[in-house]
């Protein structure tokens, strides 16, 4: 597959703009900065920030076992779509293909650069049905979204079905893995190598506990990545985004204890839910939130904000009938909502 044929031609002929800090990048503090109209005095932010977010990267380099060269980072991982959309996409000719019920991101950004959506309803089980979405594929469709585990279903996708849809879908696959760290699955950021089709996003929205902070991650080929790279904003990652980012990336025990404990959490929450009398259906999740069906899903909603507590009611979603998506919090916010479930 050769890549440089899906990229817009626009996209192909652009000459990028060069910023002061792009073309000289010096870390001395001997250094006198003079280039880039800057006001010189130090109050910590004064100057722009690194554009390629070294150290930001070098750290998620070695966390996720990706080069750096394979690593894009973006003002959230709704930012890495936005560039993925306008480095393939040619509005009002290219489409793309969606697995409903999944993020509402991916149809809102086509609709935002007048791109048409195809979608294939995930099957009973919320697993992607494979051949149907290869034939659904025409020579315009550009972009297949894959989030797995899925939101808002919460289940990874069969790693044969993500395979075959890799190795036989004539664009470019974009794997959303925003939850993959509350997952046993491996990441395929580590396939990179394999598929010069394959686009991995992840973010340090959820796990990471960094959601404030608008901090999303693209792994891909060096090709993708320099694409995207021409397009990006040249600080698109602000400087107090990134000294957080750094913050808290090296604080690798704080993470590993959030996650195990939200994980031990979802497993008293099912238990849980599953006593609750108009709780059908709790199904199964690889990530920090699980879906339920009940009896009435927009009357326990209404239910639930009367009592001060806000979920998601998901019951307009394909597949999604009267279900409810529950975020996982802290044990005291989970046992609230147990007890309020209960009592209504
Ligand atoms: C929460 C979420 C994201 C995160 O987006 P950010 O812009 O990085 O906060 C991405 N994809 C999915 C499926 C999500 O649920």
């Amino acid at each position: 597959m050769n890549i440089q044929d899906l990229i817009r031609p626009t996209i192909k002929a652009l000459k990028p703009y060069s910023s002061a800090r792009d073309e000289f990048q010096g870390n001395s503090d001997a250094m006198v900065f003079l280039d880039a109209n800057e006001n010189p005095y130090e109050n910590g932010v004064n100057r722009y920030p690194d554009p390629q977010q070294r150290t930001v990267k070098s750290l998620l380099s070695e966390i996720k076992n990706v080069p750096i060269k394979n690593i894009l980072l973006g003002n959230g991982s709704d930012e890495v779509l936005d560039l993925i959309f306008r480095a393939f996409c040619e509005p009002n000719q290219d489409n793309i293909i969606t697995l409903p019920p999944t993020y509402g991101m991916y149809s809102v950004l086509a609709n935002i650069n007048a791109v048409d959506i195809k979608s294939v309803q995930l099957d009973e089980n919320f697993q992607p049905k494979v051949d149907e979405i290869l034939n659904i594929a025409d020579s315009n469709s550009k972009l297949l979204f894959i989030c797995s585990p899925n939101n808002p279903t919460g289940n990874s996708f069969a790693s044969a079905a993500i395979s075959k849809l890799v190795k036989e879908f004539k664009g470019i696959v974009v794997i959303d893995e925003a939850y993959i760290d509350f997952s046993n699955e491996e990441s395929w950021a580590s396939k990179l190598a394999e598929f010069p089709n394959l686009i991995v996003t992840q973010t340090l929205s959820k796990a990471y506990g960094m959601a404030g902070i608008r901090l999303g991650i693209c792994f891909a080929s060096e090709e993708i990545i320099s694409v995207l790279n021409r397009i990006k904003p040249p600080y698109n990652v602000n400087e107090l985004t990134q000294q957080k980012g750094i913050e808290q990336l090296k604080n690798k025990a704080l993470t590993a204890q959030q996650i195990s404990e939200i994980l031990e959490e979802r497993n008293v929450l099912i238990d849980q839910l599953k006593t609750v009398s108009y709780v059908s259906k709790i199904y199964p999740s690889d990530a920090n939130f699980v879906l339920v069906k009940v009896d009435d899903a927009t009357k326990r909603y209404n239910q639930l904000i009367e009592k001060g507590i806000v979920i998601r009611n998901r019951t307009t979603q394909p597949g999604c009938e009267n279900t409810l998506r529950l975020t996982v919090g802290r044990p005291e916010e989970n046992k609230i909502l147990i007890d309020t479930l209960k009592s209504i």
